[in-house]
């Protein structure tokens, strides 16, 4: 299903008195584009949902529990059978041991979690790393703490970091890195090596890192690694993840921190004050996920890679250089052979061949005056990408 927002202006002669970071944050170009999507009656492309359904065992789940009346506020933190099993997957699979006690908390998506670990960190006028191209959220999301975006360009197609691109920021002076791996657009998974750098230059400047964790099992090449489990950033990392994306849930608002006792008892306040909890009997169901056999994970991986491989050929066939991704489910794409900038190239597209993607300008710094990018998802069904590749390729570059 297609979500259509409409944007209201701010400014209008009988406006009210907003905040400054009210008018700081700008309307979601991914909803722009699902917009004209719908105009045109294109495939959407754009936003990163998928258009198959949830695991039959997970609705159940969620069915049961509503039955069995958990229909109350959850403890704030957490059901505590959920944060138990999260414990258990960050050590089977992050090699992390967590107590579920004091530093596991469940919350109304990855991004709640991402919102509560800002809110714990940053002060006005607080600089935060974060590597262009970024998933959108990160930047509205610092403009409601006050926290200043400070910016580092990667270039594909291996979007790698380097020790001569990170210092300056750090010598600058920073109070946190936003980490996304694998991450949206790009599908950069970051190596070991990178992390450890990182890891090293957190403790060198006393930088505190955040990682959005959400596309973990979603991966192709290569292997996740939480920036948590290495030497020196146990208590300097506030892990951000959540079941959206590994359980075809994004509806659901489920998600969770893991961080130190002491970042995550700052977390639950906030948490507790602004959502209270997570939705109880989906807590149920996610509990049903987690505890899903290890083929739910290959299997996933394998899906969506056959996904990738099935539209990657056809973007190349198109002459737009897509960028091969290591993980989660979007390419990245030049746009500059379909018009001269990202957003003229997306509506076009949407328009001539009937498929929605997203301009990179939505990932880009803000002031950047020219973005020469496309971000295609490829979280649909089999005939969905097949019908889009149909209508791609009839387009005359
Ligand atoms: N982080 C990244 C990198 C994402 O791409 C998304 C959704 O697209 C989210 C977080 C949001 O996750 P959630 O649905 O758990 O809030």
């Amino acid at each position: 299903m297609l979500l259509i927002f409409r944007d209201t202006p701010l400014t209008t002669a009988t406006s009210p008195s907003l905040s400054d970071r009210a008018y700081q944050i700008k309307e979601s170009q991914i909803r722009e584009a699902s917009r004209y999507c719908e105009r045109f009656g294109a495939i959407n492309l754009a936003q990163g949902l998928p258009d198959f359904p949830a695991p039959e065992a997970i609705k159940e789940s969620a069915r049961a529990a509503i039955t069995l009346d958990f229909n109350q506020y959850a403890d704030s933190w957490g059901w505590d059978k959920l944060r138990e099993e999260i414990a258990v997957k960050m050590l089977r699979d992050n090699q992390i041991t967590v107590d579920p006690d004091t530093e596991v908390t469940v919350c109304c998506g990855a991004t709640e979690g991402l919102n509560i670990a800002l809110m714990t960190l940053i002060n006005q006028g607080d600089r935060v790393l974060v590597f262009e191209p970024f998933y959108e959220n990160y930047i509205p999301n610092l403009a409601t703490v006050g926290g200043i975006p400070e910016f580092i360009t990667l270039q594909p197609p291996q979007w790698e970091v380097t020790q001569e691109m990170l210092e300056p920021s750090f010598k600058k002076g920073i109070k946190a890195v936003i980490i996304n791996s694998p991450a949206n657009p790009t599908g950069k998974v970051w190596t070991k090596s990178e992390l450890e750098l990182i890891a090293r230059l957190c403790q060198q400047y006393d930088v505190y890192a955040i990682t959005d964790e959400i596309y973990e099992y979603i991966i192709y090449e290569g292997e996740h690694i939480s920036l948590m489990s290495i030497e020196g950033m146990r208590d300097r990392t506030i892990v951000v993840n959540g079941f959206s994306k590994t359980f075809c849930i994004t509806g659901w608002r489920l998600g969770y921190t893991v961080a130190s006792p002491v970042l995550t008892a700052a977390m639950r306040r906030i948490h507790d004050f602004i959502t209270i909890c997570a939705p109880a009997p989906l807590q149920h169901a996610a509990l049903t996920a987690m505890q899903f056999g290890r083929e739910y994970f290959t299997n996933l991986a394998l899906d969506y890679k056959r996904k990738r491989d099935m539209l990657y050929p056809a973007l190349v066939k198109l002459g737009i250089s897509p960028v091969l991704p290591k993980g989660a489910y979007y390419i990245w794409t030049d746009s500059s052979a379909i018009a001269p900038d990202a957003e003229s190239a997306a509506f076009r597209l949407a328009k001539e061949a009937l498929v929605a993607a997203v301009p990179g300008s939505c990932f880009s710094h803000p002031e950047r005056t020219q973005v020469n990018g496309l971000r295609f998802c490829f979280a649909k069904k089999d005939s969905t990408i097949a019908l889009a590749i149909k209508n791609l390729l009839k387009i005359k570059l």
